[in-house]
């Protein structure tokens, strides 16, 4: 089987971290654009193979190139608390960048290599099939929510275009945690962002619902045990299923 037609059929935990597994080794062995030449590690992304949400930053800085993994930096610690602040963990998402490989010096990625890379990031989408994706930072919100600024629309949320590999996902735009560490008001900001997110998560819950005709709250919705109406909402994933195991490396 190819990793296309896994992308397909990709409809179990197991065939989604299958899935997900091609993918990032293809992204580990990738020469597609000039970024391969100064990496120590490719970052393909880890999390949860059955999330409904994805965090798609810029790309990986010094830390994430010596480590192979997203997020695990300063701006990673930040994510995390920033995450911590509505009690949800990284193992029960799914965090990758717009461009796996380390841009030197942690300049702005460049165009030719955010297109190279692009196909890799829609075949994640494809197979987590999220109904949020986060995008952290300019860069990621240019790939979801087009034509927009950061700082007009941060904590706003709109549909993923589908030629993004996202089925039928809300684009949620926060600032880049690496943003917030510079700036104290970005960093407010960036709280009360977060804050928004499992309001957000509900929402999509519910379009997706209504979409598949299932009405929110009935078997055949995804989200059957979750009230779309409730305020508290739940975590990504029921806490259980996840454990405090290290989130899964693809
Ligand atoms: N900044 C990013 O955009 N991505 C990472 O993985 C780490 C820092
Ligand atoms: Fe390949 Fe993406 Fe790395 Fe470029 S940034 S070498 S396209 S994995």
């Amino acid at each position: 089987m190819t990793a296309g037609e896994a992308t397909i059929e990709a409809t179990t935990t197991d065939q989604r971290r299958a899935a997900l597994e091609a993918i990032a080794t293809e992204v580990r062995a990738c020469t597609r654009c000039k970024l391969a030449g100064g990496r120590t590690h490719a970052v393909p992304g880890e999390g949860h193979p059955d999330t409904e949400v994805m965090f798609v930053g810029e790309g990986p800085g010094q830390t994430e190139d010596a480590q192979g993994r997203p997020f695990v930096g300063r701006a990673g610690e930040l994510l995390m608390r920033l995450m911590a602040s509505i009690g949800w963990r990284r193992q029960e998402v799914f965090i990758t960048n717009i461009v796996k490989c380390r841009p030197p010096g942690n300049r702005d990625p460049e165009p030719d290599e955010i297109a190279a890379c692009a196909p890799y990031l829609q075949r994640q989408l494809a197979v987590l099939d999220p109904a949020v994706v986060v995008t952290l930072g300019r860069f990621s919100m240019a790939h979801f929510r087009p034509g927009e600024r950061i700082t007009q629309i941060h904590g706003t949320h709109a549909p993923a275009p589908a030629a993004t590999g996202a089925r039928d996902a809300l684009a949620y735009a926060l600032f880049h945690p690496a943003a917030a560490l510079r700036s104290p008001d970005v960093e407010r900001q960036s709280y009360d962002d977060m804050a928004g997110l499992p309001r957000v998560l509900t929402e999509a819950r519910a379009r997706r619902a209504s979409a598949s005709g299932a009405a929110p709250g009935t078997a055949g919705d995804p989200a059957h045990d979750q009230d779309p109406e409730s305020t508290v909402v739940p975590m990504p994933l029921p806490a259980p299923e996840l454990g405090d195991d290290a989130p899964t490396l693809f």
